[in-house]
């Protein structure tokens, strides 16, 4: 049924589009905000079968590469790589099944907080509740399918962040869970637990009250050895250094937020397990050049783009040669930074600037190390725009030798850079050089 309803919306959406002549950054934009949010309404409340994940996925794919119906094109980048924050080199697309999996961790969230729900009491009433009530008890009956069957089967998942805040310490286990600092006091003091007459007691257990005071009266089986003392007293320290407020009840705590109630977003970005490593996208994702320019560099940046290298690793092409330069073989970094002809360029523009440098060993690098601090004037936003347009210029000229059997002298790619630059500039509206001439005027920080 989800499945049905999903097809009929999507097919009349796509046909649409399928017309119209569309960019890379406009597939990306219509990926992003009506494919994506298009089922957001069923996924919140159904799981989503995996097949139909796919198959969802498998849209977005064909139409971020190539349009849909169109005939087979070559997918750049891995499907991981594009459903990862933009921030790790990805482009942000939704990963189905998790989002959906995050979605539904709002009705375990809901479980926790809605005591008196009807819905929680139907829940309990068929599946029974656990003793302390965070959760229901799970099924493991292989037959039937229910909605809460599948939504209590990420509760594991979930669980692991969350911790506990104590209120009267009647639903928290006083060893096993997390409401004593960022972790269970059986993983800090793990030879103190061995000691515990009952290691699955809850908090109020262990405390009494005297009128306003209280205490923490723990059981040990034997008393402490010599070597055990410190431990023990750091123990009762981190226990008393926790203020202790009556009259509440224990409450979750939602960790990836900052104020500990549950998000989906927040729920979202701890499952993709973002990957840490560093990539320059806030110079990849330049606002001031086309944004199919900006998709390019993202490609080049991953060393995706379709140099013959990466033809021969598909099996596509065999023949290794740069038609650059003539003489070397050609992968990304060779075409776009290292071979003779890019050297040139780059060389002529940092001679503009009087900037001496020594070439990065890849695109990324390179990127990393265009020092974006160079001031708002004139000069700094020429100098911001430089790389994708060179390398942009570089591709389109490659391209045409391979292609179209083309080619510019290099003094004819020297002016065409500078033209596409000075084009682009005015294109943004900050910077309006008005002759090549002017542009080279403008290319100076001593300005
Ligand atoms: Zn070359």
């Amino acid at each position: 049924m989800f499945g049905t309803m999903l097809w009929k919306r999507w097919k009349k959406r796509l046909a649409g589009w399928k017309r119209l002549y569309l960019s890379k950054g406009a597939h990306l934009t219509l990926i992003k905000s009506t494919l994506s949010s298009l089922p957001t309404y069923y996924l919140s409340l159904f799981p989503l079968p995996v097949s139909i994940a796919r198959w969802i996925e498998k849209i977005q794919r064909d139409f971020l590469w190539g349009g849909v119906g169109d005939e087979h094109k070559i997918h750049l980048v891995n499907w991981k790589q594009v459903c990862s924050p933009i921030a790790q080199g990805g482009l942000g697309i939704r990963n189905m099944l998790l989002f959906n999996k995050a979605l539904l961790g709002k009705w375990l969230w809901r479980y926790v907080n809605e005591f008196d729900s009807l819905w929680r009491r139907v829940v309990d009433c068929k599946y029974g509740s656990q003793k302390r009530g965070w959760c229901s008890n799970q099924t493991r009956a292989p037959y039937g399918v229910s909605l809460w069957k599948y939504i209590r089967a990420g509760w594991e998942s979930f669980a692991k962040h969350t911790t506990f805040k104590m209120g009267d310490g009647s639903r928290i286990k006083f060893w096993k869970d997390s409401w004593c600092g960022d972790q269970p006091l059986q993983t800090r003091f793990p030879e103190l637990f061995r000691l515990a007459c009952d290691p699955n007691a809850t908090v109020d257990t262990h405390l009494r009250f005297h009128d306003a005071t209280h205490v923490w009266d723990i059981e040990f089986y034997r008393p402490f050895q010599d070597w055990e003392v410190e431990m023990g007293v750091s123990f009762m320290e981190l226990l008393y250094s926790l203020p202790i407020r009556r009259g509440t009840m224990d409450s979750m705590w939602w960790q990836p937020s900052t104020k500990g109630i549950f998000e989906v977003r927040s729920y979202y970005s701890v499952l993709v397990q973002p990957s840490g490593t560093y990539f320059p996208w806030k110079r990849v994702w330049n606002s001031k050049v086309p944004s199919r320019v900006a998709f390019f560099i993202w490609t080049a940046a991953l060393g995706r783009i379709l140099t013959t290298d990466n033809l021969r690793r598909r099996r596509i092409l065999i023949l290794d040669w740069c038609c650059m330069c003539q003489s070397d073989g050609e992968s990304v970094n060779h075409l776009l930074l290292h071979c003779k002809v890019a050297q040139e360029l780059w060389n002529m523009i940092l001679n503009m600037f009087g900037v001496s440098w020594g070439m990065p060993r890849d695109v990324v690098d390179l990127l990393s190390c265009w020092s974006g601090n160079v001031g708002k004037g004139d000069a700094g936003v020429i100098w911001r725009a430089i790389p994708h347009c060179l390398m942009w210029c570089l591709w389109g000229e490659r391209n045409a030798r391979t292609f179209v059997d083309e080619s510019r002298s290099l003094p004819d790619l020297k002016l065409h850079f500078l033209q596409s630059l000075s084009f682009w500039l005015k294109a943004s509206r900050i910077v309006n050089p008005v002759s090549i001439t002017d542009l080279i005027d403008l290319c100076c920080f001593c300005n």
